[in-house]
């Protein structure tokens, strides 16, 4: 091993589990960045306070989009700045959005299935072809929530439904 492996190897790797039908592994495996005695090994993404000082959620979130394999199933982002996001493609289902600003964010073909998206902040973001399957806050919230994004609510319904398949499709 040379020391640039044994450094890798010391690294700890988050075990946060995932459960979409569309993963392609079982657990997150990112480094953890901030080790806190007593809890599971947790990436930035899986727990909010396991963040380093100074680490910029939006510029750090459009980083790990931009990875091919990325998969940021259950990523606790609540609470968090996220206007002008580029998340074209991203990958977060389940990803806990609650009272985020994601105004003008760029979400085509985003996989948010079950995110929570509770008083979420969506206006003028686009979110064609994203695959929202959640029947707990479509029925509850989904014309609040696209109102002014790039689908209409009218259409929204049909085209949640349709993507919701699209993704089961290509799962
Ligand atoms: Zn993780």
């Amino acid at each position: 091993m040379t020391s640039a492996e044994e450094l890798v190897a010391k690294l700890l790797a988050c075990t946060f589990r995932f459960r979409h039908h569309s993963r392609e592994r079982d657990t997150c495996e990112l480094p953890v960045l901030v080790e806190r005695s007593g809890r599971q090994p947790r990436c930035p993404w899986h727990d909010s306070d396991a963040r380093p000082a100074g680490f910029n959620v939006k510029e750090e979130l459009e980083k790990e989009i931009r990875r091919p394999n990325h998969w940021l199933e259950g990523a606790k982002l609540e609470m968090s700045d996220l206007r002008r996001l580029s998340g074209n493609g991203a990958r977060m289902p389940n990803a806990d959005l609650e009272g985020s600003q994601l105004d003008g964010a760029m979400l085509h073909k985003a996989i948010l299935d079950d995110a929570s998206l509770i008083s979420t902040e969506l206006p003028a973001a686009t979110l064609s072809y994203a695959s929202l399957s959640a029947p707990n806050w479509i029925a509850l919230n989904c014309r609040v929530l696209i109102s002014r994004t790039a689908i209409s609510p009218e259409r929204a319904f049909t085209a949640l439904h349709l993507t919701a398949r699209t993704s089961l499709a290509s799962s």
